[in-house]
């Protein structure tokens, strides 16, 4: 069955939502989601949303800029930071004006607080600059932006699973899609595609992310040719529920909650003596997991505390009102007497599919653009994160580059016609669902993802070494084969999310074999990226993105230069 749009967007989160609002009254536009656009993940977001607006005290873009710059180990491109810290301002703006319900200080302006690593003066001191709504302010943007979509008529389709990219002749010609609720394949004929499809954090067994987060979109581009940007970089956020991995926000230091070890100490006096709990996440997380290497975990555990008892049952009930009932919900714990467990979480891909300032996914090193394809938010790698995010930064990053996609992307459906669609667009994604309904084999996707799950966090999480990271490429060898012979018990077409459940671990192990590759290859620790064996930062070498491409003999991987404007790389200490 073949539909024809000007513009289809895979995604309807942030990113997708916002790029679906500029493409809006410039032609006919499909948004495809697998899940109920309001259930996406945006929604999770807790703690804020980081922009310039200097509303409790002196503030600047610049200031954001270096912090950007500098939290990202000075792997970012920083003509995209620029933009990123410029645009933020408008942007929290736009979303005020459309009703977004934020927190206000006692004058009625949006309310700031301080988070991980943003700064006044350059690294100063701690500054207020994540506007936030409670600790619910990514559930306050998808609402506000998915009501803007419905009132500027965005045609969903929502659970549509998008299997496969069609690309023609050099051009983007459209995606092809499984609908689930009736198995249909459907083949979406568009000028223009934009992936805003979200993470991959289901890779990992601690995780802070949704389920569905198994790296669908970065997956289909990569099996088109399409290469893969600077995937060994995953940060680790520092406090997930111990053992459930479900997050605490950083919200809660940024009003002053403390990490403790089973001493009582406040240990990141010993590893940030300037910003303390809010240095950024890569350093919070190697700080906890040496505490516990040497000993101090509490009870001689894999977990440290997060002290949030001192903060008061007001600042907890009108500031942090959802994290607060999930430690007690979760762990049966009241954070107002006690100390909640914590142990660092798999929470955000730095990498991605690489694209332009205007969201344009480009294919090698020299930045040449795919026509008509586009992508924006966490699936993207534009680089404003480099090698670590900083909290905040991704609610900053999906609207403004997912504004900036949607944009460039109307603009280039008034001037271009679609692409010829390939002889037989739907071949690749009905091989890979029938492969799997009519499989013989006795593998359970369940049992390999466990595997997969446990592997990733034992060997390429927050430590690596050549050796752990070795071992896993052969894991993900053997693994690769049993998933050959996975099969579906449930062999329906109505609703059967275990055939999607078998895809979407299909697009892990793809990518988990990209972040090892990556990984293995970069000799050198930055950011999110801590080699045992490399514990050193090495800018004559490894001053460069990573591109990881998809060949018939096994990933190869091509290097790009980092843009540098304004800030040179330095040392990095908080
Ligand atoms: C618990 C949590 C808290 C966070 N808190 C913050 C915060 O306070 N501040 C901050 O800046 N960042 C935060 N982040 C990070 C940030 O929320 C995410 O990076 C961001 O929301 C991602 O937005 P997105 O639009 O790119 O993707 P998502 O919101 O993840 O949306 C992905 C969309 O793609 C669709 N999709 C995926 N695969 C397919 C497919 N195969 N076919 C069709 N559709 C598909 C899904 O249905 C969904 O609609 C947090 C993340 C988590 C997990």
């Amino acid at each position: 069955m073949v539909q024809r749009y000007d513009a289809v967007v895979v995604g309807a989160g942030g990113a997708g939502l916002m790029a679906a609002l500029q493409l809006a009254g410039h032609g006919n536009v499909a948004v495809l989601s697998k899940l109920y656009p309001t259930r996406s993940h945006t929604g999770a977001a807790q703690g804020g949303i980081g922009a310039a607006l200097g509303n409790l005290e002196e503030d600047h873009w610049e200031w954001h800029m270096f912090d950007t710059v500098k939290g990202s180990d000075y792997l970012a491109d920083q003509d995209a930071v620029e933009i990123l810290c410029r645009e933020a301002i408008e942007t929290v703006y736009d979303l005020e004006h459309w009703g977004l319900p934020f927190s206000r200080t006692p004058e009625g302006k949006i309310a700031q607080r301080p988070f991980g690593g943003h700064t006044k003066e350059f690294g100063k001191a701690p500054v207020r600059r994540s506007c936030y709504a409670a600790d619910r302010t990514g559930h306050m943007i998808l609402q506000t932006c998915y009501q803007q979509c419905i009132k500027h008529d965005v045609h969903f389709y929502n659970e549509y699973h998008v299997l496969d990219v069609l690309i023609e002749q050099g051009r983007c010609a459209g995606v092809v899609a499984l609908c689930l609720a009736t198995g249909e394949i459907h083949t979406f004929h568009a000028k223009a595609v934009l992936f805003a499809s979200g993470g991959c954090g289901k890779m990992y067994r601690v995780s802070s992310n949704a389920h569905s987060l198994t790296g669908d979109g970065m997956a289909a581009v990569y099996r088109r040719g399409i290469p893969l940007e600077d995937m060994e970089f995953f940060q680790f956020h520092p406090t997930g529920i111990y053992k459930m991995g479900i997050l605490l926000s950083e919200a809660a230091r940024g009003e002053g909650a403390i990490l403790r070890n089973k001493l009582n100490e406040r240990f990141m006096e010993r590893y940030a003596p300037t910003l303390l709990d809010l240095a950024p996440r890569d350093m919070v997380s190697r700080a906890i997991y040496r505490e516990i290497r040497e000993g101090r975990g509490i009870d001689g555990k894999n977990y440290v505390h997060l002290d949030m008892t001192h903060l008061g049952k007001k600042v907890l009930d009108e500031k942090l009102p959802d994290i607060t009932e999930f430690a007690r919900t979760y762990l049966g714990v009241e954070p107002l007497t006690h100390p909640v467990p914590i142990q660092p979480t798999a929470h955000y891909a730095m990498g991605g599919i690489p694209t332009d300032v205007e969201g344009r996914v480009v294919i090698d090193e020299k930045n040449t653009p795919l026509p008509g394809l586009y992508a924006a938010g966490e699936v993207a790698c534009v680089s404003v994160h480099g090698a670590n995010r900083l909290g905040t930064n991704s609610l900053v990053d999906i609207l403004v580059f997912g504004r900036r996609g949607g944009r460039h992307a109307a603009k280039f459906i008034h001037e271009n016609d679609w692409a010829p669609l390939p002889a037989q667009p739907e071949v690749g994604a009905r091989d890979m669902v029938s492969r799997v309904l009519n499989s013989t084999g006795k593998e359970r996707a369940a049992d390999i993802r466990d595997t997969l799950q446990d592997e990733m966090m034992d060997k390429a999480s927050v430590f690596r070494d050549a050796q752990g990271l070795t071992a896993l490429r052969k894991k993900l060898g053997e693994l690769r084969e049993r998933y050959r012979q996975v099969k579906s018990e449930d062999r329906g077409t109505c609703y059967n999310t275990e055939l999607l459940e078998v895809i979407e671990l299909g697009c892990m192990l793809d990518l988990a074999e990209v972040l090892v590759e990556s990984a293995l290859a970069r000799e050198e620790s930055r950011g999110g990226h801590y080699r045992e064996d490399f514990p050193k930062r090495d800018d004559a070498t490894w001053l460069k993105h990573t591109l990881a491409y998809q060949t018939s003999k096994g990933i190869d991987l091509k290097f790009k230069p980092v843009v540098i404007t304004k800030f040179q790389p330095m040392e990095r200490k908080y």
